[in-house]
C-alpha cells in the first residue's frame, strides 16, 4: 500500500488555475473530502478519466470552485489512483486547499516523487524520467524538443534495439556452452561479429552524436569580445531585447562581466558581456579585461566583434590572435555607417564573418547561420536520438566498450563464455541506463533535482 501524497504542480505563481495533484491509494477518497461536485454525486464513484465541478470545502465552508479529475490506478501518470483538483490560482488559494487535503491524510510530496513513482511502477523508463525535468527546465526550442523526443521513448527504443540483440546472443552463447549435447544449431562466428557490430555502431553514433547535442540542449558559453566602443553592449542588447548591457559612447563602460542567456535560433547562449580588451590606467577597468582574457580562453564560442567604422586597430589585432584556433565568429558592427574597416584582414583569419549593424538589429539571421556552421550544429537533427547527460553517456561508453572487447574476443577465438562476461557487462550498462537495474543511489539521485509537484 502506497502513501498518498499531495503536492501543488502547477508551480509556485499566481495564474489563472492552480492544480493540485494527490497520488496514492487514498488519492480519490481524501480529495472527495475536500471537494464536493455540484450534481452531489459522490467523487469516489466517479470513473477514470472523468471529471466533475464543484465546490472545495475546508473546514465545513465553501472555499473555491474548482474542477476534479479522477484518474484510476494503472491509467493514470503515476501509475496510482490520481485526483488532479483545479482551483483558482492565487497563491493563498491553492495554499488554502493543499493545507485541506493534508489535514484530509495526504502527506506532502517530495520532489520528483510523482515522476519517481510513475518510474517505479513501470509507466515509464528513467532516460524518460530526466526527459520530463529537462522539459520543464528547457529554455531554447531545441532542447524543448530533444526533451519530447526522449519522453516519447525516441532513446529508450534505440537502446532496447541494441539490448534486445545483445541479450538474444548472450542467451545463444550460453545454450551452446551450457547443453553441447543438446541440437543447438552451431553458432558463426560471422553472423555473431555482424550482429554485435550493427550493436557497437548504433552506440558509437549516439555517443558521437552527444557533444553536439549538449550544446544545441545545454546552451553554449559565448564571450562578445571586442575594444571599447565596438558594440558589444549593443550586439548583447541586440540579442537579448533588453537594455541589459550600459550603452554608452564612452570607453569602458562595461567595468565587469555582465551575464545573459538568450535564444539565438533554436539554441541558447549563455553570453558574457566583456570589459572591452584595451591597456588601461584604471585599476577597476583594468580587472575587468583581465576577466574578459580568461573567458575568451575557457568559452565554447567567441562573438569577436569589430567597429566598421573605423580602421583597425592593435587592440583588434591582438582579439584577432586570441580568436585563432577557438570557434569564434567575426562580427563586423556599425554598417549603417561609412566603411572604414580593412575586412579582408578579418575575413582572413576568421572562418566566419557576419556585418550587422547591432543600432538597427540588422545581421541577425546571418549571426544565427554562422553560430550553427562553426559549432557544427547546422546539420543537427533534433529528431534523432539523443543520450542527454553524463550519467546516459558513461553508460553508453561502457556498455560500447564491452561490445567492441566482445568483437576483438571474438575474432580472437576466446571462448563463447568468456565473450559472454563482456556482453553481460554491455547489457547491465544499458540496463542501468534505461533504470531497469539502476541502483537505489542513482534513482534517488535523479528524482532529487526535479521540483515539487513533478
Ligand atoms: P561596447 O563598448 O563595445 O560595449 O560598445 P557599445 O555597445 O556601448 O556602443 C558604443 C557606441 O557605439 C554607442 O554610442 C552605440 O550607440 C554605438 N553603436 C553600437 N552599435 C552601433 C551600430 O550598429 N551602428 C551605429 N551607428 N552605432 C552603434
Amino acid at each position: 500500500m502506497s502513501k498518498t501524497i499531495a503536492a501543488i504542480s502547477s508551480g509556485n505563481a499566481p495564474g489563472g488555475i492552480g492544480v493540485i495533484r494527490i497520488s496514492g491509494d487514498d488519492a480519490i477518497k481524501i480529495a472527495s473530502h475536500v471537494f464536493k461536485p455540484f450534481d452531489n454525486s459522490e467523487l469516489t464513484e466517479l470513473k477514470g478519466y472523468r471529471a466533475k465541478y464543484g465546490n472545495i470545502i475546508i473546514n465545513g465552508s465553501k472555499a473555491d470552485n474548482a474542477v476534479a479529475l479522477v484518474f484510476r490506478a494503472p491509467k493514470s501518470y503515476t501509475g496510482e489512483d490520481v485526483a488532479e483538483l483545479s482551483v483558482h490560482g492565487g497563491l493563498l488559494a491553492i495554499q488554502n486547499t493543499l493545507q485541506a487535503v493534508f489535514d484530509a491524510g495526504a502527506q506532502p510530496a517530495e520532489a520528483g516523487e510523482f515522476t519517481k513513482r510513475a518510474f517505479l511502477n513501470g509507466k515509464i523508463d528513467l532516460t524518460q524520467a530526466e526527459s520530463v525535468a529537462s522539459m520543464i527546465s528547457a529554455q531554447g526550442q531545441a532542447e524543448l524538443k530533444a526533451s519530447f523526443n526522449a519522453l516519447q521513448g525516441v532513446l529508450s527504443r534505440e537502446i532496447n534495439s541494441v539490448l534486445e540483440k545483445l541479450l538474444d546472443m548472450s542467451a545463444l552463447m550460453a545454450a551452446w556452452v551450457d547443453y553441447p549435447d543438446e541440437e543447438i544449431p552451431e553458432l558463426e562466428n560471422e553472423e555473431l561479429e555482424k550482429t554485435l557490430d550493427e550493436a557497437s555502431k548504433t552506440l558509437a553514433k549516439l555517443l558521437d552524436n552527444y557533444d553536439n547535442g549538449q550544446t544545441v540542449t545545454c546552451g553554449v558559453n559565448t564571450v562578445i569580445a571586442g575594444r571599447p566602443n565596438a558594440g558589444k553592449s549593443s550586439l548583447m542588447n541586440m540579442l537579448s531585447k533588453t537594455e541589459k548591457s550600459i550603452v554608452t559612447h564612452i570607453e569602458g563602460t562595461t567595468r565587469d562581466i555582465v551575464e545573459d542567456s538568450v535564444r539565438l535560433g533554436d539554441i541558447v547562449l549563455h553570453l558574457k558581456d566583456t570589459a572591452g580588451l584595451r591597456k588601461s590606467e584604471d585599476y577597476v577597468e583594468s580587472i575587468g579585461i583581465e576577466k574578459a582574457h580568461k573567458a575568451i580562453d575557457e568559452a565554447q564560442l567567441v562573438l569577436a566583434v569589430f567597429d566598421s567604422s573605423q580602421a583597425i586597430t592593435n587592440e583588434d589585432e591582438e582579439l584577432i590572435d586570441k580568436c585563432r584556433g577557438k570557434n569564434a565568429v567575426a562580427v563586423i558592427n556599425k554598417t549603417d555607417l561609412k566603411s572604414e574597416i580593412d575586412t579582408a584582414v578579418i575575413e582572413n583569419a576568421f572562418e566566419s564573418v557576419v556585418y550587422i549593424s547591432a543600432k538597427n538589429g540588422e545581421g541577425y539571421e546571418e549571426l544565427c547561420n554562422a553560430v550553427n556552421n562553426v559549432l557544427g550544429i547546422a546539420d543537427f537533427d533534433s529528431n534523432a536520438p539523443l543520450l542527454a547527460n553524463l550519467r546516459q553517456k558513461q553508460n553508453c561508453q561502457r556498455a560500447y566498450e564491452n561490445i567492441c572487447a566482445a568483437i576483438d574476443a571474438l575474432k580472437s577465438g576466446m571462448t563463447f563464455d568468456a565473450i559472454n562476461v563482456m556482453l553481460d557487462a554491455a547489457a547491465d550498462e544499458l540496463l542501468s541506463l534505461t533504470g531497469k537495474k539502476a541502483t537505489t543511489e542513482v534513482v534517488n539521485n535523479i528524482f532529487s533535482k526535479f521540483c515539487v509537484g513533478k
